[in-house]
């Protein structure tokens, strides 16, 4: 037998491999713009404004009233792990705000153009700058890449502009705009919903009307209104579940058994971040299924808080999977007060008929 001599192994040049990694955290629009809300939360912003053209392809931008970033922290805003949030290994497991792995502008900036454009209380205007590849950029060829001076409030505006315009073949994965801006409007409306005390607008760009509009002043069962409409809004009940062994609590706000969808609307946030659950999706519908007419599905927002030693929220870049320890029992207690609550409205409904 005779085995080929074998080829020298060589290092990837830097800018494929920081391709690479941005493409495994940003898949479509919708993720990007995920992580600019939540920077934006993580600021300590009250109001929220995003604007999108051609489903985030050729435009996301995302404008908030948050506490801005310095002047000389520009420089090294995109590199890769460079955070606010995280100071060493052990903070990992008690972090408290949404992002904590410092990659999302810094991937951002490998795949678009990214500007970005704050000012902090303290300073008396606004800094605007562009960013390339992790570093900041001149905006046109021939002007320095110094962050200029201009004016502007309190807060940061993100513009982020020709996604994947160096990512050829996942451009082309892209079928339609609209599907994509229909990604975006979910999204936003989750936040929406869960971000009490912060307004939240979305709209096209160009355009004179919002697809999403929440004043800062609405409550919870409003919010749920503005995005889900009134009939699922009038049909809801108030959820609370707590339980020291399992080190978990639980608020929300679900659908009754008046109320009966074509398909389950999981509005589902784990330590304030809107994750995905296939375990709880299946639960609510098995639970349901006991007071819902056949081919009939819930809405269900749940807000739960686990104790951060308990969540592994490390598993993957993306951060879209949250595994948490005990999560069947977590899943049980939660079951069991949604058919508390629900048998509760159905007797006092009966009895409201009967009398
Ligand atoms: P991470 O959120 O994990 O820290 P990011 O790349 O998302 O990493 O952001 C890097 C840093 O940039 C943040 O830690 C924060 O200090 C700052 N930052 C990003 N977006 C905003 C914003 N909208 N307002 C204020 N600071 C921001
Ligand atoms: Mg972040």
């Amino acid at each position: 037998l005779r085995l080929p001599a074998p080829r020298r192994i060589k290092a990837l040049a830097q800018d494929v491999v920081n391709k690479i990694a941005a493409g495994e955290i940003i898949v479509a629009p919708v993720h990007a713009l995920k992580e600019l809300i939540e920077n934006a939360v993580d600021a300590g912003s009250t109001a929220l404004e995003v604007v999108i053209k051609d489903g985030g392809l050729k435009l996301l931008q995302i404008t908030d009233n948050g506490h801005g970033i310095n002047k000389e922290d520009l420089p090294i805003l995109c590199e890769r792990f460079t955070t606010s949030k995280l100071k060493a290994f052990e903070d990992l497991t008690s972090i408290g705000t949404y992002g904590f792995r410092g990659e999302a502008l810094a991937s951002i900036s490998h795949i678009a153009h990214l500007s970005v454009t704050t000012r902090t209380k303290e300073s008396s205007c606004a800094w605007r700058a562009n960013f390339a590849d992790g570093k900041l950029a001149s905006p046109k060829p021939g002007q320095n890449a110094e962050p200029k001076p201009i004016a502007g409030r309190p807060g940061t505006q993100i513009t982020v502009e020709d996604l994947f315009y160096n990512v050829p073949s996942r451009r082309r994965a892209f079928r339609s705009a609209s599907e994509e801006y229909t990604k975006i409007l979910d999204l936003v409306g989750r936040y929406a919903v869960h971000c009490s005390g912060v307004s939240f607008s979305c709209k096209k760009h160009g355009a004179s009307t919002t697809d999403v509009s929440v004043p800062v002043a609405a409550g919870t069962v409003d919010r749920i209104r503005q995005i889900h409409g009134s009939s699922v809004a009038n049909e809801l009940v108030a959820l609370k579940a707590e339980n020291d062994r399992w080190g978990f609590k639980c608020d929300g706000w679900i659908s009754n058994a008046n109320y009966s969808g074509k398909r389950t609307a999981l509005l589902l946030f784990i330590n304030h971040r809107s994750v995905e659950s296939q375990a709880i999706k299946k639960s609510m519908e098995q639970t349901y299924a006991a007071f819902l007419p056949k081919g009939g599905h819930p809405f269900v927002y749940l807000s739960l808080d686990i104790e951060p030693q308990r969540v592994d929220v490390n598993v993957h870049p993306t951060k879209r999977e949250v595994h948490f320890l005990n999560e069947d029992e977590i899943i049980a207690i939660i079951c069991d007060e949604i058919r508390n609550s629900l048998s509760k409205v159905d007797t006092s409904r009966s009895f409201m008929t009967q009398s």
